[in-house]
């Protein structure tokens, strides 16, 4: 604004001089060298960066810890290394050093801003937040003055707003604080690095604002090690994908505002989203309102969140259908992956469908029993014979194969890798780097054929319930995992074969 109305007054001067008379080519060279410093100062500078600040109440922005779902150890960390901001009292009396940072450490998604603003609120702290690209930029000593502006914003911010603390929020700061000298402009990086280094050592317990930089990466090992030692982040906390019973509080909290059918079942849906992180299950709730009010529907239906799952998982229903032909192919083949899937594992198909979403033409959506983290020879083995059953099935009811099929083999040779790679293969233990490659892609192709036989024997007694699935996918574009269970229970009664 100050700006605005210095340029405009100056322009009118220059006009009023010209009209008396007076030389005005030195105040042209003047302005024009004013406004070429001014743009490759600040313009191609991206402008002078405003950080973004969220206020210290609820209502604008900040959560507290119970709005945050699961995450037990880490808000138990945190809010014990809070306790140094909201007590510093006892912690100067202790002659204890102040904390200085906290880096909480997890994939995308899993609530570290969340905790962040919880951390802000619970201390009653301004809170600052800034990505740690917004830092880096093409000219020397840009980075570092923005770094010491956002240290100077928290504390100004803090004295206006009559608060004792301040808390700095940089997400991805792996961008800012990685390793020194790995960069190609690495002395602008280094630059922004050393006085984030400064700052932190230069906060201190008896400062009128106490500090606190919170930082958030999911690649805590590109961190320059300076970043780590004690004195700076002196906490690091995982965040992690949240496990089941974390998976249903996170549900309940985003469902808590939205009207529910009396079948919605949270532990159910809990148990079918094994590997999703707290947004992915905000997003489920999100959609599965969509999709009611699509539906004209008062309250959401177990069926909408359902279907909520499969959009997050797989994307967006796509308008292009297989033809005839290609689709009974698509049923098949998903109906291989669901028997093979329900044979081995009974309880484990969520539901089979012939929609079309993101880049599948159809898919089988598995149930994990329980969250597990570590997997046996056999459920690897298995896991390759439900990818490789989609193909064998294909085989065994139109007597060939397509390519459909290849990104289930893709999986299925990361799969081998893994047993491979865990000693569990023909191979033994082996060195990855030192395995040749034509050995490595021989035990690959090995472990593959052995499940692809496997498979073969497990379904060719099942041909006509396949072919039976196949042609209710073609009609119906959808078979739940029950109906699948009491279809194949039928059958083995049929056959005098007893359902496990
Ligand atoms: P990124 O690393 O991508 O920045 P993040 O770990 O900082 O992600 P958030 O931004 O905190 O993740 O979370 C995104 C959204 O996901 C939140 O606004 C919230 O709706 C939801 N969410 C994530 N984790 C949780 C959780 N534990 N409890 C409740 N909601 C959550």
């Amino acid at each position: 604004m100050i700006l605005e109305v210095g340029v405009g007054a100056s322009l009118a001067l220059v006009v009023v001089l010209a009209w008396q008379g007076v030389n005005i080519a030195p105040f042209i060279f003047l302005a024009v060298m004013l406004g070429l410093l001014y743009y490759f100062t600040t313009v191609r500078n991206g402008g002078k960066k405003e950080f973004t600040v969220v206020e210290a109440n609820k209502s604008s922005g900040l959560v507290d810890f119970e709005q945050i779902g699961g995450q037990y150890t880490a808000k138990k960390e945190l809010l014990e290394a809070l306790d140094f901001i909201r007590y510093p009292e006892r912690i100067a009396k202790m002659g204890i050093r102040p904390l200085k940072g906290i880096l909480l450490v997890g994939p995308p998604g899993t609530g570290k801003t969340l905790l962040a603003k919880a951390a802000a609120a619970y201390t009653d702290s301004v809170f600052l937040t800034a990505g740690g690209s917004e830092f880096i930029e093409l000219y020397a000593g840009v980075g570092a003055q923005r770094v010491r502006d956002i240290f100077s914003k928290a504390r100004s911010l803090a004295l206006k707003e009559k608060k004792s603390s301040a808390i700095i929020f940089i997400d991805e700061i792996e961008i800012l604080g990685g390793k020194r000298g790995t960069h190609t402009s690495h002395h602008e990086y280094d630059q922004t690095l050393n006085q984030l280094l400064v700052e932190m050592d230069g906060l201190s317990v008896d400062d009128r604002v106490r500090v606190l930089l919170i930082g958030a990466t999911n690649r805590a090992d590109l961190l320059d090690k300076a970043l780590l030692r004690p004195g700076r982040f002196d906490r690091v906390v995982q965040v992690d994908l949240p496990d089941f019973e974390a998976r249903q509080e996170i549900l309940r909290l985003h469902v808590g505002n939205k009207p529910l059918d009396y079948d919605v079942d949270l532990e159910k849906l809990a148990r079918e989203t094994f590997g999703f992180s707290g947004a992915h299950l905000e997003s489920v709730a999100n959609e599965a309102a969509i999709l009611a009010m699509r539906d004209n529907k008062e309250r959401i239906s177990q069926h909408h969140f359902t279907e909520a799952i499969d959009k997050v998982m797989m994307g967006e229903k796509m308008e292009r259908k297989p033809d005839k032909e290609e689709l009974w192919r698509v049923a098949v083949h998903e109906g291989g992956h669901a028997l093979a899937s329900e044979l081995q594992r009974p309880g484990s198909v969520a539901n089979i469908t012939t929609t079309p979403r993101g880049k599948a033409l159809g898919y089988m959506r598995q149930r994990p029993q329980k969250d597990s983290y570590l997997y046996t020879q056999e459920y690897l083995e298995e896991q390759i014979a439900i990818m490789v059953a989609g193909a064998v099935a294909e085989e065994l009811v139109l007597g060939n194969r397509s390519t459909g099929a290849a990104n289930d083999f893709a999986q299925a040779v990361e799969v081998a890798k893994r047993i491979i790679a865990s000693g569990m293969s023909s191979l033994g233990v082996v060195s990855l780097e030192d395995l040749p490659g034509s050995l490595m892609h021989k035990e690959i192709q090995q472990i593959i054929a052995e499940q692809e036989a496997a498979v073969k024997d497990l379904l060719t007694p099942y041909s006509a319930l396949l072919m039976e699935l196949a042609e209710i996918l073609v009609q119906a574009e959808k078979v739940s995992g029950d109906f699948l269970r009491r279809r194949l229970a039928e059958e083995k009664a049929a056959n005098g074969i007893k359902s496990a």
